[in-house]
């Protein structure tokens, strides 16, 4: 079992390179631009790769969330992994989730994502802040901390699949590379990155990809594979050049031979709705709707995934509390 060396994402960069994105370039960027995901077979079908560009959909969850640079970053890079593992799901009611909890002031992240590009995501603390490391770069690392990196595959099956290791450096591309190795038993290289604008406030480029070497993969395709990766300069250094996922995967894997398979839009997308709402209210039971009906007030219930907010007024409020009772009732009879 072999692992291979991860990076982190560039996250500022020098004046120049700003003031060069500023002329047109981020204007063409913007009018051009488009989230997408693909997975190739490379390296005469010995590596599998998938990548994915994904800077509106971080760019959505730095807004409906209000996230600070460092959420920012730990959100966009969680969710562009999570969009890529959930391709590899078999079918459209699939779902995977990914939890980190870190014992840092980010506290916990979660992604949702299924096999349709779909993704949604968040985080516990969205407004950290902490001083960049000596390389400018930010510190996602420490905002996340120790701790656990949980995936948990709903196959639709009555338990799901759940699998946890410990965090080994909290950088989320680094966890989910040992994440391959140790749960799935697949030598992986996962590269994230997220790259806020000058200012430290939009998203200017965001995406990631995945790297597996498939069963029997030569040991000379392992050694070049290695030298790529060793002297790949990040995610979002190699998206400034060209925001696609294919230059991503041409560029870790320069020298190889690439046969792109698909190519898909992904976005951040919710599944909350009002009924939604309602579920999660009713599944307070009987005595804590009694308490909120008590109140005398509508309620609102905000999602954690989106942000959006759905109000109940006093007069549904006092129907589900009655429906509960009902509810409440008949199971009594029945025992
Ligand atoms: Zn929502």
């Amino acid at each position: 079992m072999k692992t291979y060396p991860t990076f982190r994402a560039c996250t500022l960069s020098k004046k120049e390179k700003h003031d060069k994105i500023k002329d047109g370039w981020r204007k063409k960027m913007m009018e051009e631009y488009k989230d997408y995901m693909v997975d190739a077979i490379a390296g005469n079908e010995s590596i599998r790769a998938y990548a994915v560009t994904s800077r509106n959909l971080v760019e959505y969850a730095r807004k409906a969330h209000n996230l600070s640079p460092i959420a920012t970053a730990a959100l966009g890079r969680t969710m562009s992994v999570t969009v890529l593992m959930g391709s590899m799901l078999k079918n459209e009611s699939d779902t995977l989730t990914v939890q980190i909890n870190g014992n840092g002031p980010l506290k916990n992240i979660t992604a949702v994502s299924d096999n349709g590009g779909n993704v949604r995501g968040y985080v516990a603390n969205p407004y950290v802040i902490l001083p960049p490391e000596a390389n400018g770069h930010l510190n996602v690392g420490g905002g996340v901390g120790q701790g656990t990196l949980t995936v948990i595959r709903d196959l639709g099956l009555k338990e799901p699949y759940v699998s946890t290791i410990p965090l080994r450096t909290g950088e989320i591309g680094d966890d989910f590379t040992y994440y391959f190795a140790q749960s799935e038993q697949t030598p992986s290289s996962v590269g994230l990155g997220v790259l806020l604008n000058k200012e430290n406030v939009m998203v200017a480029h965001a995406g990631g990809f995945i790297l597996q070497l498939l069963p029997n993969c030569p040991e000379e395709i392992i050694e070049k594979l290695e030298a790529n990766l060793k002297e790949f300069k990040g995610v979002t250094e190699t998206l400034k050049e060209e925001d696609t996922p294919e230059h991503l995967l041409k560029t870790v894997l320069k020298g190889f031979d690439i046969d792109f398979l698909s190519k898909k839009d992904v976005q951040f997308k919710c599944n909350c709705s009002y009924e939604r709402g309602l579920r999660v209210l009713s599944s307070l039971g009987e005595e804590e709707l009694k308490k909120i009906v008590g109140e005398g007030k509508p309620v609102e219930v905000s999602c954690s995934f989106c942000g959006k907010k759905y109000d109940y007024s006093l007069d549904v409020l006092k129907d589900l509390q009655k429906k509960a009772h009902e509810e409440a009732g008949k199971k009594a009879e029945k025992k």
